[in-house]
């Protein structure tokens, strides 16, 4: 059985092998705990740290074991508290080259209408990182977290969107390429993708690895879910 460990401020819910989900509210994100560090992938929205630092503590871990943190996308509920757990731990930070200069500017990508795109870009900021401490990564990178962590690009809810799979844990952190929202797969909602038809060809990337762990960004974890539920998107995305 995994753990689930719920107190009044974290639900995080282990979705395989040492393999945290973290219920940030209004979205999840990911801490991946190994012998020689800790990962997390997304940071949640603004505010979110202290999630990070119960669940650190809980597992018996200290804070500056997180020497690791990767970004999906520049969205500020994946990058929120992105400067924050990043200047308590020191961890390195992992994005693709658009979200990294994002990321410096605590500014997020184009891709929502109008004209909550217009109110974003003029009043919406979240903390920024230095460049010193940003790694850029490429499709096809494989990172030495979950016995390599294959990097994919997946553009189309934004043209900069990355996701993160494991052949070893069978785990694939999707970001917000595919969704899980109310226990249904999906991709990206069309009215907030930048690229529709690059949106359903990163799907279709993703479902044909067949990850027997889905990990999204909004909804809660696949872990028993049935050949079915994959072939079913698949089928209608390649309509
Ligand atoms: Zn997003």
């Amino acid at each position: 059985m995994p753990l689930t460990f719920v107190n009044k401020r974290v639900m995080a819910t282990e979705i395989a092998a040492g393999v945290y989900c973290i219920d940030g509210g209004g979205g999840n994100f990911y801490l991946c705990v190994e012998d020689e560090g800790l990962t997390l992938i997304d940071t949640g929205m603004p505010g979110r740290a202290e999630l990070v630092w119960d669940l650190i503590a809980q597992i018996g871990r200290q804070r500056t074991d997180l020497t690791r943190i990767l970004v999906t996308h520049a969205d500020m509920d994946h990058a929120g508290s992105l400067a924050v757990v990043q200047a308590a731990t020191g961890a390195a930070v992992f994005a693709g080259a658009a979200t990294a200069s994002l990321l410096r500017q605590g500014r997020s990508p184009s891709h929502m209408p109008f004209p909550v795109q217009w109110v974003i870009d003029r009043f919406i900021r979240y903390g920024a990182v230095s460049a010193a401490t940003i790694t850029q990564f490429a499709d096809g990178d494989v990172l030495p977290i979950l016995g390599g962590l294959q990097v994919l690009a997946t553009p189309g809810h934004t043209l900069d969107h990355f996701s993160f799979y494991s052949v070893a844990y069978g785990v694939l952190f999707a970001g917000d390429a595919l969704n899980t929202r109310n226990g249904r797969l999906q991709s990206t909602p069309p009215r907030i993708t930048a690229d529709p038809d690059a949106a359903r060809h990163s799907a279709i990337r993703l479902l044909e690895l067949a990850p027997a762990v889905i990990a999204c960004g909004h909804g809660t974890p696949f872990t028993h879910h049935s050949a079915d539920d994959i072939t079913t998107l698949f089928n209608e995305l390649r309509q």
